[in-house]
């Protein structure tokens, strides 16, 4: 009997099986599911007032069986912005995205370009608000701008006209999603970004989420009636108050001949409702996703990534919307699951930045990122290790200056006992819209994390303010932020960017 030739199988059989783990090792399956302003408040796995009503019970899943990031904050905090920075890893001001509606140069480095050069399948289903085609994904149904929640309309590639897709954009989105992944082709691994539009203004709800909550009262942050006494001009000024929300951006009911204080309680009520309704549907699509990988058989396999492209204000310090760099606003939602990396139920609280995201999503496929991406991989984090020399300080820059919503352009730095802002403020002259004064702001995080008094200028903080305004310095030259020279930034060229649209 002869039994080289078995053996000399046997052998084959076992490399090629070695051969293929190894494969998958190195190239996994991704699939990145992002929402919309989807902030940690109204997430239950992050607990938080709202915890009870939330009940994001299969994001909540997510972060069981893998590893919720509790310190990751976006580097400009409004839409366009933080969307192009995780695509490119790089600040707004070197990607070419500061504020809403600049074009974004597809040339650059993007991630999804580089997976699919190195033979990912990529997608991209539901919100893009990028001013340009989407480039580097294989397939795209993308909505236009903000796109609609009801019959929502979509650029679909391939087609010059928008196509309707009746439904609620939630549901189609995730539609789109399992379409493409039974529709994939074998042997390739694949990198999806799922963008759904929740939870975006105008915080609309199908059902049965949209009636929930009728005849009872959400709790308040302890801060909703915040009057910005030793605060910036800039808080003062914003028009992010509830009681001053536009109802082109929300629909809502205001009480006839009331004080701000009961206007503010009385839309509160509404606003918080609606958000949380709308994240309800939110939560039931990604549980869809979660099923039908389990269907599919790529539960274990494909490394799931929930987060929001910025946070936002769910009536804290009295505001909705997002920009600011408070905490609410700056800091996003992370929660990755991958069993062969992720040990179930994991927690990480290292700094980690939005321009971070790209560099991981390469190295997750095993692809070195060029030297012009300024965010690190966190992987090792991933792997439950944190790197040597790892970041202990953000660096924050809004463009978008004060005609929008009115929140001044502003600068800060993070670290995890402090914070610092300079509102850099319009020069004199140059403008009859009510300039904001240039200003600083500096927050004590461990006695109040609520960011209620600016303790700037107090004796006690003279000390660490001349540390962070170093700080603030090295980071401006090492992500090549130079040339706002502050707090003489008065009279120096700052660009104008007065735009209108949403
Ligand atoms: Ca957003």
């Amino acid at each position: 009997m002869k039994i080289w030739p078995l053996f000399i199988l046997l052998l084959g059989l076992i490399a090629c099986r070695n051969e293929s783990q190894n494969h998958e090792a190195t190239t996994p399956n991704i699939l990145f599911i992002m929402g919309d302003d989807h902030t940690t408040q109204a997430i239950s796995a992050y607990g938080g007032i709202l915890a009870e009503y939330t009940q994001t019970q299969h994001i909540d899943q997510l972060a069981d069986e893998g590893m919720r990031f509790d310190q990751v904050y976006c580097t400009n905090a409004i839409c366009s912005p933080s969307r192009a920075t995780i695509l490119t890893g790089k600040y707004s001001h070197l990607n070419g995205v500061r504020i809403l509606g600049q074009e974004f140069d597809t040339s650059q480095y993007t991630v999804q370009q580089a997976l699919q050069t190195a033979g990912y399948q990529t997608a991209v289903f539901g919100k893009w608000h990028l001013r340009s085609t989407p480039a580097g994904f294989d397939d795209y149904k993308v909505l236009p701008v903000q796109g609609r929640y009801q019959d929502p309309q979509f650029w679909v590639k391939g087609s010059d006209s928008l196509v309707t897709y009746p439904g609620w954009a939630t549901d189609v989105i995730t539609d789109m999603t399992k379409d493409f992944l039974q529709n994939r082709e074998d042997g390739k691994p694949f990198f999806i970004m799922t963008h759904y539009k929740a939870t975006h203004d105008p915080w609309a709800a199908r059902p049965p989420y949209d009636t929930l909550w009728q005849h009872q009262s959400l709790p308040e942050p302890p801060n909703l009636y915040d009057t910005y006494e030793q605060r910036s001009e800039a808080a003062h000024r914003t028009t992010l108050k509830l009681e001053m929300m536009n109802q082109s951006t929300y629909p809502h009911d205001r009480l006839e001949d009331a004080d701000w204080k009961a206007q503010r309680g009385h839309i509160y009520q509404q606003y918080i409702k609606s958000f949380l309704q709308c994240g309800r549907v939110l939560d039931e699509n990604v549980g869809k996703l979660i099923a039908f990988l389990k269907e599919q058989g790529l539960y274990d396999n494909t490394i799931i990534i929930y987060t929001a492209d910025q946070g936002h204000f769910l009536g804290e310090h009295g505001f909705f919307s997002k920009r600011f760099m408070y905490d609410e606003a700056l800091r996003m939602p992370l929660i990755i699951r991958y069993p062969p990396w992720i040990k179930p139920g994991s927690t990480n609280d290292d700094m980690i930045i939005n321009a971070d995201f790209a560099p991981t999503i390469a190295e997750m496929a095993g692809l070195t990122p060029p030297e012009e991406v300024q965010g690190r991989s966190f992987l090792a984090q991933l792997k439950g290790k944190t790197p040597k020399g790892w970041r202990e300080e953000i660096y924050y820059h809004y463009w978008q200056h004060i005609l929008h919503r009115a929140v001044a352009a502003h600068i800060g730095v993070r670290t995890k006992e402090h914070k610092l802002i300079f509102y850099y403020g319009l020069p004199l002259g140059q403008t009859d819209k009510s300039p904001t004064p240039p200003e600083w702001e500096l927050f004590d995080l461990v006695k109040d994390p609520a960011e209620m008094s600016n303790v700037y200028g107090l004796s006690d903080y003279e000390s660490v303010t001349q540390t962070l305004k170093e700080q603030l310095k090295t980071l401006q030259v090492q992500y090549r932020d130079e040339g706002l020279e502050y707090p003489e930034m008065r009279g120096v060229q700052v660009e104008h960017f007065w735009t209108s649209e949403k």
